[in-house]
């Protein structure tokens, strides 16, 4: 153990296509480590729904399964991570996406003096995601996620978390837009794998096993990257 270095609030990234698991496996180690998760989706769909400038320019392209511009997606990270609970560290789920959003993210690391702990992969077989995403549903109320067949509630129609039974799908989460946001994984997020990897923080982690295999997978590599 290190005495004499200030410790920073740690940064790991999930990088995987729609429907690896990111958020699934983001909520569990916001409550297995105490980080905090910062999903873009999240945070888009949220402006969409307060119709805001962002909120209005990003709704057709969330819909099509395109990506949002990098304009709007670091503006938004970026006001997230300055607010005080990303102190106790963060998770980000589905942000980098593109090589631009990628160095921005390390520019505003960087006036923080903070570093990205790990980059870790979820290695997943494209056609598995479209079963995924087509049964993903969420709750209304704390936004805990669920499968119609792989995470059912433990009482059907009643959130395990909250008790809410207001549940809600997304309305990108078709297969004809699955296709689209696969296509954009490829292409613009794959390669930063790469990048993570040059940058010597990379990690990958089978995730076609199931949830807790998984997140037994994940809370090894952090506890290593972020002591
Ligand atoms: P992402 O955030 O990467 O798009 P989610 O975490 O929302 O992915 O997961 C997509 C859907 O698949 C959800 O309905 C979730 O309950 C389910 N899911 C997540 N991980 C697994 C897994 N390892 N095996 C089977 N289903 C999973
Ligand atoms: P998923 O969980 O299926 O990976 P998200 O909830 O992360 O999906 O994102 C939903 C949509 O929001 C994406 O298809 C894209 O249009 C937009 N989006 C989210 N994050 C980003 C980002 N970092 N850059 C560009 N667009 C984004
Ligand atoms: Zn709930």
């Amino acid at each position: 153990m290190s005495t004499n270095v200030m410790t920073r609030p740690a940064v790991l990234i999930l990088l995987g296509p729609p429907g690896a698991g990111k958020g699934t496996q983001a909520r569990m180690l916001e409550d297995s480590f105490g980080l905090v998760q910062l999903s873009t989706g999240d945070l888009l769909r949220a402006a969409v729904a307060a119709g805001t400038e962002a909120g209005k320019a990003a709704k057709s392209v969330m819909e099509s399964g395109g990506l949002v511009s990098d304009e709007i997606v670091i503006a938004i990270l970026r006001d997230r991570l300055g607010e005080p609970d990303c102190a106790k560290g963060v998770i980000l789920d589905g942000f980098p996406r593109t090589a631009v959003q990628a160095e921005a993210l390390d520019a505003l690391l960087s006036e923080t003096g903070q570093k990205i702990n790990a980059a870790i992969s979820l290695e997943v077989d494209d056609d598995a995601m479209v079963a995924r995403v087509a049964g993903r549903y969420t709750c209304a109320g704390c936004g805990e996620g669920y499968h119609d067949t792989f995470k059912q509630p433990k009482v059907a129609g009643t959130c395990d978390k909250c008790g809410g039974t207001e549940m809600k799908r997304r309305a990108d989460d078709n297969a004809e837009t699955v296709a689209s946001r696969l296509a954009a994984y490829h292409e613009q997020t794959a390669p930063l794998i790469a990048y993570y990897d040059g940058k010597g923080v990379l990690q990958k982690i089978d995730a076609m096993g199931q949830i807790d295999a998984v997140a037994e997978g994940l809370a090894k590599i952090v506890k290593t990257a972020a002591p």
